[in-house]
């Protein structure tokens, strides 16, 4: 049967390789005609986490337009961007594009204003973080199988999903699963000298394809909103310098086709940027296998003039877009609406489906009903519990 499994390239030595998986929780035969990381994609395509990252904020609520970005296409573009940097560096493409898959699975619905609020609300319960939700969703909230809770998804999947974690958070998993996915978010004192610092090369890799595509549609989302104009991007230097050049190119061009060829090129120059940086991070390391890249510092990087032209962009679209007065003016009134959500149904759990209502933890099961929200469910419910209509 192992003929049935095909990669699509040889891997380097310092990739995940499937057949060297740490393994599942709970262990399963193999399947026939997929590597591991080949199901866990599949499992994550198939669950109802990820169906509904289709109606959940990027930045722009979902009721706002119809072409701006979701959770969903972000996600979509990640595994894209991810996927042909990891072919490049001989990586295990399919892994990338599980944990790209999987990497918002826990957001809550509007954003980070719903995340902050139920992180709020939650204070006195254990907080909420929305990269322990995307991990909790995958190892426990998913209610698919018979045998088992969440997905079942091998270590490596996990590893990637669990971007950051508290400490106080981390002690948590780590007693249920010692050396396990939080083991890099403890200290020395805690975790000994040999401790692992970094996640998986994939795993490294999906964080910066995050950021490089978010960065990107958000200039596009942005522009399309009307909160920014071409003209202040020409104060970003990453975007002006591929504007100028398109321009040579094409001194006719203008618009929207303007645009989107500088964050085409713009998009390039940041993955031929983390290709060759990372190529020669990896050279001058040479790491023997997986294990090693995880006991040294990141690897998976910018160049450092990339690094400092990715922040500027970053600064433009803090200032310009996520501080824009509109988009702070709908930041609050989504919190309003998670705020509510939870008290109302602390105040009557019974207004939860049945398997919410009847847990035992009581605030983490408002939190976790609330997280797996859409943005329009979650309006509707703000609706029909209150009686208001926030978000209009
Ligand atoms: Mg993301």
């Amino acid at each position: 049967m192992a003929d049935l499994i095909s990669e699509s390239l040889p891997l380097a030595v310092f990739a995940c390789f499937p057949g060297q998986s740490r393994g599942r929780r709970h262990a399963e035969p193999e399947a026939p005609t997929r590597t591991a990381f080949q199901r866990d994609r599949d499992r994550i395509v198939h669950s109802t986490a990820f169906r509904r990252l289709v109606y959940k904020t990027q930045v722009f609520l979902n009721h706002e337009g119809d072409l701006f970005r979701t959770r969903l296409t972000h996600s979509l573009e990640v595994a894209q961007l991810g996927r042909s940097i990891a072919r490049a560096l001989a990586l295990n493409e399919d892994l990338v594009e599980a944990i790209a898959l999987a990497h918002d699975l826990g957001h809550t619905p509007f954003g980070h204003a719903g995340q902050d609020e139920l992180d709020e609300r939650m204070r006195d319960h254990g907080g909420f973080e929305h990269n322990l939700q995307s991990l909790r969703v995958v190892d426990s909230l998913e209610e698919r199988y018979p045998a088992f809770d969440g997905l079942n998804l091998c270590f490596e999947t996990r590893e990637g999903i669990l971007k950051h974690c508290a400490a106080r958070n981390a002690r948590r998993l780590e007693a249920r699963e010692p050396g396990g996915v939080a083991a890099r978010f403890l200290s020395t004192a805690d975790h000994g000298p040999e401790r692992v610092q970094q996640p998986s090369l994939e795993a490294q890799l999906v964080n910066l394809a995050d950021e490089i595509a978010y960065n990107a549609h958000d200039i596009d989302d942005g522009v399309r909103s009307g909160l920014i104009t071409l003209d202040q991007l020409e104060t970003v230097p990453l975007f002006d310098d591929q504007r100028r050049q398109t321009l040579t190119e094409y001194p006719q061009l203008a618009g929207r086709r303007l645009l989107f060829e500088t964050i085409r090129r713009m998009l390039s120059e940041q993955v031929y940027d983390v290709i060759a940086a990372t190529r020669a991070a990896i050279d001058a390391a040479q790491p023997a296998d997986v294990n090693a890249v995880r006991r040294q510092a990141a690897l998976v990087r910018f160049s450092p003039a990339m690094r400092e032209r990715s922040q500027q962009l970053k600064r433009f679209l803090m200032h310009n877009l996520y501080r824009h007065p509109q988009v702070t003016e709908t930041t609050a009134q989504a919190k309003r609406v998670v705020a509510q959500l939870f008290e109302a149904y602390r105040a009557q759990p019974g207004e939860m489906k049945p398997a919410f209502a009847s847990q035992r933890n009581q605030p983490r099961a408002v939190a976790d009903y609330i997280a797996g929200m859409t943005d329009r469910f979650a309006a509707r419910e703000h609706e029909r519990l209150t009686g208001l209509r926030l978000l209009a």
